[in-house]
């Protein structure tokens, strides 16, 4: 093994990923006295957390309409088609109001009503009452709300002095021989030098993946490195199956339109110009939760009421809206409308197709963002040092479907409530954990082989294969014949990294590394996803199953967890759903069939 010089470091608390996750975290225990570093593959504004445009959700009641913290729990639990963890939906819910106002205190931009409230506008699947009307719960800064969060949180942790380590790759967990997580080991991808980030507590905030599919909302950045690092020591994945389309992604393009699009009153139409949505959710209509609008759009393509020459897309109306109203509420949508599709949307549609936007599976934790590695005799065995919050977790609030506006309210309870949880368990400037330094050469076996790969396929091909194949095989409608030949297809895809090459031997912003770096992690949990939702045989909010086309809670109320091993050889088990509330305040939601 080639000798690398290694710098180490050492702090309280050791967070990766610098987005609203890893930010709010950062922040709180910074807050709490804690020597807390905070490493970033990119500038931390720059993480996908500043691509959010419609808001995040929290029962503020400020648009007076009676609006209440258990109300958004029924939505959440109802949402989530019985597979979120009640314990863990009870204490986003109730902690969304303080955590916002939070925010607000931290100078948060937020719109403003008339008498000077934080606006809140309406998002799929949010109701008062338990069903019977639509909720005004999501609050938003114009349409670039995660933006706003991102600039003040970042801005705030510089104030509490947080270090940050920025562009630094991070490879790999170190973990020990007790299973403790001791920290990490990070490639600073500037000048190529190793660092070891030592930590009484490790915190992955990493981001989604959806950067498996070939068409998709998220940044080129969110490619899961986080998970990966989970599934390479040896922890598992939960519900991996569950992979949200957003309903409106520019055709083509990709890029996202926010539902609060239609939250400010825009509407879909076929090709026949029908509001179809009328027709597959009387009550809801165009918003009805993402999984349902989803599958009516594709259901209308499918039998050929699709819009265009090819019948392939659908139309989003915005151009009934007062145009004042456009351009206060959803300014950046007029400009990713024109830039993306040539559209004005004060003059006509928008075509839109449904669009991987957000990944409901991760690293399983608790709700005080403690990792989870269920054994045979305890599902909650925590992993001693590791936290995982944000998209890279599975908390499980969305169970098998988020609702819009609960991935930000997420990133930030759960940011905050693990700054809360280190608070109470760690005390500032006791000794880091230690690991072996085999840790340290596994890690660097794996960068010295990539980096030395000198194969005659590309990373580009490899990942171009695996996302036709993910977009192909675990699309919104699933079969069995299609998820057996997307395994098929995903083992031999897999196989090909043997045969991989990277030109650039050199370790100076090595974006040929990084990259064949990234797919290796993306390949992962490719696997998984696509194993996971062929064992699954329901259907359950985003996993779609036509052979299966009915939810079975009693077989399949319970969550999948997989490992996988270094020869790709996966081992699945099952996590109970949590169906006890945290506090008596509400009893446990019982399963419904679903009426929308
Ligand atoms: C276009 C778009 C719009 C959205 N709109 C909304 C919305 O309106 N409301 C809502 O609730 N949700 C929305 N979502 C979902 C929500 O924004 C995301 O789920 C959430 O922001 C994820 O935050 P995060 O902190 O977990 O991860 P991210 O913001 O993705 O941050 C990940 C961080 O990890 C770092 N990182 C990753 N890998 C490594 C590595 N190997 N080494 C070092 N650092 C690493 C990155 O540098 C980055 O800082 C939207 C998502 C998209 C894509």
């Amino acid at each position: 093994m080639p000798d690398y010089e290694i710098e180490d470091h050492y702090y309280d608390v050791v967070v990766v990923g610098a987005g609203g996750a890893g930010l709010r975290a950062t922040l709180g225990m910074a807050t709490a006295g804690l020597k807390t570093a905070c490493i970033s593959k990119v500038f931390p504004t720059r993480s996908h957390t500043v691509a959010a445009q419609g808001g995040i959700g929290a029962a503020l009641d400020n648009m007076g309409e009676g609006d209440n913290w258990k109300y958004h729990m029924y939505d959440t639990v109802k949402g989530s088609d019985w597979l979120g963890d009640q314990d863990a939906i009870e204490y986003m819910c109730r902690n969304a109001a303080p955590a916002v106002i939070e925010l607000e205190h931290y100078g948060v931009p937020f719109s403003r009503t008339e008498d000077g409230n934080i606006y809140q506008r309406p998002f799929g699947g949010h109701t008062l009452d338990y069903g019977k009307n639509m909720a005004r719960r999501a609050c938003s800064a114009a349409d670039r709300t995660g933006h706003a969060i991102l600039h003040t949180l970042y801005q705030q942790c510089l104030k509490h002095q947080a270090a940050f380590h920025i562009e630094y790759f991070v490879l790999d967990l170190l973990m020990n021989d007790e299973g403790e997580c001791a920290g990490v080991i990070a490639l600073c991808m500037e000048d190529g030098s190793l660092h070891r980030f030592w930590g009484q507590q490790t915190v992955l905030a990493t981001g989604g993946y959806g950067r498996v599919y070939f068409s998709c909302t998220s940044a080129h950045t969110c490619t899961g490195d986080g998970n990966a690092m989970a599934l390479r020591a040896g922890l598992p994945l939960q519900d991996m199956e569950f992979v949200q389309f957003h309903p409106t992604g520019v055709y083509g393009a990709g890029v996202l339109i926010t539902e609060g699009a239609r939250g400010e009153g825009g509407y879909l139409t076929n090709s026949e110009g029908e509001r179809f949505m009328e027709r597959f959710a009387p009550n809801a209509k165009d918003l009805a939760s993402r999984d349902v609008v989803s599958r009516a759009m594709t259901i209308e393509i499918n039998e050929g009421r699709g819009v265009g020459p090819n019948k392939d897309h659908i139309m989003l109306h915005l151009e009934h809206i007062d145009p004042e109203t456009l351009n206060m509420r959803l300014p950046g949508i007029m400009e990713t409308a024109k830039i993306f599709c040539g559209v004005d949307i004060t003059k006509e549609p928008i075509p839109v197709l449904p669009t991987v936007h957000y990944n409901m599976g991760g690293i399983p934790t608790n709700y005080n963002g403690e990792v989870l590695a269920p054994t045979a005799d305890d599902e909650n065995h925590v992993v001693p040092g590791l936290m995982a919050i944000g998209e890279a977790a599975c908390v499980s609030v969305h169970g098998a479907n988020r609702l819009g506006t609960n991935s930000l309210l997420d990133i930030i309870v759960f940011g905050r409530a693990a700054a809360k949880r280190a608070a109470e368990t760690i005390t500032p400037g006791d000794a880091p954990r230690t690991a072996p330094q085999s840790a340290t050469d596994k890690a660097i076996a794996r960068l010295d082989k990539m980096r030395h790969a000198d194969g005659d396929v590309t990373a580009a091909s490899i990942r171009l294969e695996m996302q036709h194949a993910m977009q192909r095989h675990a699309a919104v409608f699933r079969s069995s014949e299609s998820l057996a030949d997307g395994v098929e297809r995903m083992d031999g895809i897999a196989a090909k990294m043997a045969k991989i090459g990277v030109k650039d031997k050199s370790l100076i912003w090595n974006t040929d590394l990084i990259e064949a770096l990234e797919l290796d992690n993306l390949i992962g949990q490719a696997l998984v996803t696509i194993r996971s939702a062929d064992q699954r045989q329901e259907s359950r909010g985003a996993h779609a199953h036509e052979d299966w086309p009915e939810r079975d809670d009693d077989n399949w109320m319970k969550h999948t967890i997989m490992r996988l091993d270094e020869r790709n050889k996966s081992d699945l088990s099952y996590r109970g759903v949590v169906m006890n509330t945290l506090s008596n305040d509400v009893a446990p939601i019982p399963p419904a069939p679903r009426v929308y």
